[in-house]
């Protein structure tokens, strides 16, 4: 097979929808890449990829809809779709479900339920003196 007389040229263009999330991190929450190929008919491929993230949970990311990711403020740990995700009751954060924690006040980060129980221990210790 003889080579081609002129290289194929590419042209290669990418799109990428980008959010940061209060903490500051970075994360692609999905774009598009598109390839146009030009042959040495003189003929042009266009060649369009949707990407799309899934999230730790399992949630495919549909930024065109609204859908975002989140990175856990406690452990850092992400992107999760907000399925995986909980506010705390005391702090408001939105937090992981493994960082929460279940309280009688409701679903707490681990920060708020150590003052918590702090809170009740002293609370618990001026109730008997
Ligand atoms: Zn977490
Ligand atoms: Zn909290």
């Amino acid at each position: 097979m003889a080579d081609p007389i002129v290289p194929p040229v590419e042209s290669h263009d990418t799109h990428r929808h980008v959010i940061v999330d209060p903490t500051g991190q970075r994360f692609v929450l999905g774009g598009s890449e598109e390839l146009s190929t030009l042959a040495e008919d003189g003929s042009v491929r266009h060649e369009r990829t949707d990407l799309r993230v899934m999230t730790l949970d399992g949630h495919v990311v549909d930024h065109e809809h609204g859908d975002t990711a989140h990175t856990c403020p406690v452990c850092s740990v992400g992107p999760y779709s907000r399925h995986a995700m909980t506010t705390c009751e005391a702090c408001r954060r939105f937090i992981c479900l493994t960082c929460t924690t279940t309280s009688p006040v409701g679903a707490l980060c681990a920060t708020c339920n150590r003052l918590v129980r702090r809170q009740a221990f002293w609370a618990f210790l001026r109730s008997i003196f």
